[in-house]
């Protein structure tokens, strides 16, 4: 299999460490809220990533942790606890937060069809775990007490800046603005490992330490985790790019300290999904969750299907247009497969072929654009439908996109599409001549039949209801 690497900044050619296993660690959400769509794009890709290292023979191992403390708001170590943020702003305590969200994440995961990672464990749960691995890096010289909190230092490593191209003189420029920046630090890259003493004096969720009561920085859980599951070797290290400086930075300079020798050689990637106007955000803007697309009347399959045809290296703008035009493709696709028979003989050497075909697509650095021009020949070809079942069934392992499971429904939901537009075009028309009673009558004749009609920014959605 070939995959891009950030560490080298080359499509390799992918090798586990152990012939026919790959170990995988994810970085997991920090649960301080809903995932938005952006954040589900990177588990997407991800488990598409391990979808189709089984589909080449693998046995794969992957594990993610669930950040419910640690994670600042700002990567300088200067900002509020995000847990902590959420839990003020629901009123909750941060425990009551952490399931909340972690419950409603995995409420997603399983909508979008992703397969539950091996192990999944909260970072509350392996205290003891971060405590000792910091006990070992202060032993060994690559950590520092100072101001009551315990750090890293940065410089004691030759190559600290590894897998991002930041520089020192970058960092300098970066934090010029930066009033909250930490006197205690020796360097400005170095980063904290356990706070006892942080601006943010009413931290909730507090251990006692050799340092005193306090709580772990969000760069030891991932490594210390990681460790406690998959040992000191792991094949591929995954996470969004803005993980890569300086979280995962931050993790390799632990790991390499800690254990003396290299821990990670893959890591991977994926670009941001984007809004017309820039970042993806929870805070301002349209909060966009897969919830608020299924309250619009989206299958979170359609929103797979969306992120699935376009490369996880680039960057994806999201608007509704487009996502209207895949959920459209995607109800087309199922149809079509559901009326596949599976009457006949399978061809096998039709089959080999397409195998193939799909095989390279995917293992050519996830390249799923292919894989549908090759599902898209399969449907076009003359070989019988028992073939093309089979090949559909095998594919869909690799997409997930339930191409043979989906509810077949689609028919009637075409044509209640088309009645349900044609409606919403009379209502329009009725309002601009300023009939408003008749534009209200058309309303309340589709809320009897079960359809809700929304005017919002974007023009007049419908749901059923
Ligand atoms: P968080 O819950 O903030 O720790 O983020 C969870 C995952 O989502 C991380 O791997 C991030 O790198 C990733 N991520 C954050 N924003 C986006 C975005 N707009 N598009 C894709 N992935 C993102
Ligand atoms: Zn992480």
């Amino acid at each position: 299999m070939r995959l891009y690497n950030t560490k080298t900044k080359k499509i390799e050619n992918f090798v586990p460490r152990e012939e026919g296993f790959v170990s995988i660690y994810t970085c997991g959400p920090t649960v301080y809220h809903f995932a938005h769509i952006g954040n589900l794009r990177t588990y997407l890709c991800e488990d598409v990533l391990v979808r189709t290292l089984r589909y080449a023979g693998n046995k794969v191992k992957r594990v993610m942790n669930i950040t419910d403390v640690g994670h600042l708001s700002s990567d300088a170590d200067t900002g509020e606890d995000k847990m902590l943020k959420g839990a003020k702003r629901e009123h909750k305590t941060v425990l009551e937060i952490a399931k909340q969200y972690t419950d409603a994440f995995f409420e997603d995961f399983q909508a979008l069809n992703m397969v539950m990672p091996d192990v999944v464990e909260p970072a509350t749960h392996c205290i003891p775990e971060f405590i000792h691995m910091i006990e070992v890096l202060l032993e060994k010289g690559y950590a520092y007490k100072a101001g009551e909190n315990v750090y890293f230092d940065t410089s004691k490593l030759d190559n600290y800046y590894v897998l991002s191209k930041q520089n020192e003189e970058e960092l300098k420029v970066g934090v010029r603005d930066d009033v909250d920046e930490d006197s205690n630090k020796r360097n400005k890259s170095d980063f904290v490992l356990w706070f006892t003493k942080s601006k943010f004096e009413d931290q909730e969720l507090k251990w006692d330490s050799p340092w005193g009561n306090g709580y772990p920085g969000w760069h030891i859980e991932c490594f210390c985790m990681s460790m406690k599951h998959l040992g000191e070797y792991i094949d591929i290290h995954c996470g969004g790019v803005d993980n890569i400086f300086p979280h995962h930075t931050n993790e390799i300079a632990q790991s390499e300290a800690y254990l003396g020798h290299p821990w990670c050689e893959h890591w991977f990637h994926v670009h941001h999904l984007v809004e017309k106007g820039g970042k993806m955000s929870k805070s301002s803007g349209d909060f966009l969750t897969l919830s608020l697309l299924k309250e619009k009347g989206y299958d979170p399959l359609a929103y797979r299907y969306f992120c699935l045809q376009s490369h996880y290296r680039k960057p994806l703008e999201f608007s509704y247009d487009v996502l209207d035009q895949m959920s459209g493709a995607y109800k087309k696709l199922v149809n079509r497969c559901a009326q596949l028979s599976a009457e006949g003989e399978v061809d096998q050497a039709a089959f080999d072929k397409y195998t193939e075909e799909f095989k390279a697509a995917v293992c050519d650095d996830l390249n799923t654009s292919s894989a549908f021009t090759v599902l898209f020949d399969v449907l076009k070809s003359d070989i019988n439908d028992a073939t093309k079942r089979k090949l559909v069934e095998s594919f869909d392992t690799v997409l997930g996109l339930e191409l043979l499971n989906a509810s077949v429904e689609e028919e009637t939901d075409s044509e209640l599409e088309a009645y349900v537009l044609a409606k919403i075009e009379e209502r329009k028309a009725a309002k601009k001549e300023k009939d408003f009673a008749k534009a209200d009558a058309i309303r309340d004749e589709l809320l009897a039949k079960g359809i809700a009609l929304e005017d919002t920014r974007e023009g007049v959605k419908w749901k059923k209801v």
